[in-house]
């Protein structure tokens, strides 16, 4: 049976109120740390708006580098969670940027697949998908890793300030139509804004139910 809502969002405040630290930058699966506490990924088209949601759950300003040129994070970036580091978060390198040099695309391309395909600490990855443009192609492809690979998911819309109701309410839909055909997706879309804080509460209690 799910617990109830106010307790989830109580543990997952509770998660995130201790300070959110950096631990390494991976580049390559083999720099991949051995084992670990349970990692929960977050992933999404470059610019989608990552960073900026991960300053936003952790509370803080400048954890994660909002990029000015799309795409400049190339790395799995690893940061503790917790009071004693009981959850790892991994940023993962935005994708679908389409002006990156072929090599580097590759290269990173294959992080995420190598990362997606064989991380047993991996519990739960969120797929960012920007309010405004919805699910594209290159998220498809993550998706059809991720059900392969049986790593479960949930879509996160950010940047929802930018859409009104009704549009809001139908892109949600829309998505969660399409994520509910999938086999390790959950089918509750959340919908966030980095800007107003909306969903930050929602997402965080998420994340913190990967421990239960
Ligand atoms: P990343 O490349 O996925 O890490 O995306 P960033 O966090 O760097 O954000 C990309 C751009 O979107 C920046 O110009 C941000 O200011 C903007 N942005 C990010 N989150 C939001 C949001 O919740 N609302 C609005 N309106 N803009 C956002």
């Amino acid at each position: 049976m799910s617990e109830p809502r106010a307790t989830n969002a109580a543990k997952g405040e509770a998660l995130f109120r201790a300070p959110c630290t950096f631990l390494k930058g991976v580049k390559s699966a083999g720099d991949l740390p051995q084992g670990g506490p349970p990692e929960v990924a977050f992933a999404g088209r470059s610019n989608v708006g990552k960073s900026s949601l991960i300053n936003a759950l952790t509370g803080q300003k400048s954890l994660a580098r909002v990029s000015i040129t799309p795409g400049r994070t190339r790395e799995l970036n690893y940061f503790s969670l917790g009071k004693s580091g009981e959850l790892t978060l991994v940023d993962m390198p935005g994708y679908g940027y389409g002006l990156a040099p072929k090599i580097e695309v590759r290269g990173w391309t294959r992080l995420i697949q190598d990362y997606l395909r064989g991380r047993r600490e991996l519990k739960r990855a969120f797929l960012l998908i920007d309010a405004r443009h919805g699910l594209k192609d290159s998220d498809r492809e993550i998706m059809t890793l991720m059900d392969e690979a049986a790593v479960s998911y949930a879509a996160v819309l950010t940047k929802a300030d930018k859409l009104k109701e009704p549009e809001l309410g139908k892109t949600v839909e829309d998505v969660a139509a399409e994520v509910s055909k999938r086999p390790a997706a959950y089918p509750h879309v959340i919908a966030t804004s980095a800007r107003t804080g909306l969903g930050i509460s929602e997402l965080r209690a998420a994340v913190a139910s990967v421990l239960d």
